[in-house]
């Protein structure tokens, strides 16, 4: 018999996740997403970018997490027979002579030889970029329209009949005698890919949480023709069309998503150190990161309710993580393959209120 699985979010998490499983032998997947206007997936600007530029060192796992992550939005584009996955060279600018002699001491790392150049370019686009003290490449960095790739993603699952609009109803859960009920269905498995969200559901609002608010601006900046990404504590990533994403911001006190004109006045003012130009403000969009304490993804079963999972945590690399992170979650799922313990959700177990 077919296991009957129920994703609950589509999200960057859920959607990645969805993709994963269906085509599998023996599963049988629904989700179910109360689609909002606006989502962390829906504002997030879809970078991805494998150095940690503080210690200049490349993020967890990505030798395996980036390999993983072309494969899967490559594989996806093909499937949805549309573009939303670009490769990109990101140029950090670097402040000062400091800063390049660290850069250039780094990058003859051996480790560091796939993610960053050990040659310093001493101008980009100076009409538009201050070029401070020049700039260094990073390499296998991008982005994922997540507008197009959630919109398609969306149209593809309810033209296969597996997609439900609505609000998962935690009243309507039932698990009694081995048997896992959501409004009169039964179901193997319900993954929780909601985002920030968890915090009202009661099986998970135990774990620790740090959601953090960001916000990012859209910018038309005419003639300047970038095809690379800058980055000097913002980042300037081309869309196409004259258009830019700027970002982000952090707040981890007001969590709501709305626009405030205190982070659009930050981004302006960090904007001043990259751009020399004009340039015209065309959006402002705002949404909250779903982190966790030790910011890694969280996935796994709750410590007592086996038949129900999270997928959560990909706070502010969704993008990356989240082909990956779904692959090991597949695997626990198809094959009881254990999850490694820096994502297992089973880390936090001792924060449960009622024990295991
Ligand atoms: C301003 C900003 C910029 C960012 N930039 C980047 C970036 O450049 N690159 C990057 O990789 N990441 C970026 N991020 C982070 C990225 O957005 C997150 O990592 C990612 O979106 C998390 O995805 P998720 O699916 O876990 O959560 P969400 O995007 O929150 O999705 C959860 C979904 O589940 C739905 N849902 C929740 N609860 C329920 C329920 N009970 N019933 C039905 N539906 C439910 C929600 O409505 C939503 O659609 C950014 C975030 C912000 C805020």
């Amino acid at each position: 018999m077919k296991k009957k699985i129920l994703i609950v979010g589509q999200g960057i998490a859920g959607t990645v996740l969805t993709f994963t499983l269906i085509g599998k032998e023996d599963l049988e997947i629904t989700i179910l997403d109360n689609n909002p206007q606006t989502s962390s997936s829906k504002v997030a600007a879809g970078l991805y970018n494998p150095i940690v530029f503080k210690r200049l060192m490349h993020s967890w796992n990505a030798n395996e997490v980036i390999p993983k992550l072309k494969e899967f939005y490559s594989k996806i584009e093909i499937l949805l027979n549309t573009s939303f996955h670009f490769t990109m060279p990101l140029l950090k600018i670097l402040s000062n002579e400091e800063e390049k002699q660290f850069w250039l001491k780094k990058s003859k790392q051996v480790e560091m030889w796939d993610y960053i150049s050990q040659d310093i370019l001493k101008s980009y686009k100076p009409d538009f970029i201050n070029q401070h003290s020049g700039f260094a490449e990073v390499f296998n960095a991008g982005f994922v329209d997540l507008k197009v790739f959630l919109v398609q993603a969306r149209e593809y699952f309810v033209g296969l009949n597996i997609y439900i609009q609505s609000y998962f109803d935690y009243s309507e859960l039932k698990i009694e005698n081995n048997a896992t009920v959501y409004k009169k269905q039964n179901y193997d498995y319900i993954i929780f890919a909601e985002g920030y969200n968890s915090l009202n559901n009661p099986y998970f609002k135990w774990l620790p949480f740090v959601p953090a608010k960001g916000e990012v601006l859209t910018l038309k900046i005419p003639n300047y023709d970038s095809d690379k990404i800058v980055n000097k504590n913002l980042f300037v990533l081309p869309l196409g069309n004259d258009l830019y994403k700027v970002g982000a911001t952090y707040n981890w006190l007001n969590l709501n998503e709305e626009v405030t004109e205190v982070a659009k006045i930050e981004l302006l003012e960090k904007l001043k150190d990259v751009l020399k130009c004009d340039f015209e403000l065309i959006n402002q969009e705002a949404g909250i990161r779903p982190s966790i304490l030790d910011r890694r993804p969280i996935i796994g079963a709750h410590p007592s309710e086996k038949s129900l999972l999270i997928f959560n945590g990909l706070g502010t690399k969704g993008v990356m993580l989240a082909p990956f992170v779904a692959e090991s979650l597949s695997e626990f799922i198809l094959k009881g393959v254990e999850i490694e313990s820096e994502i297992n959700v089973s880390r936090f177990y001792k924060f449960y209120p009622n024990g295991r």
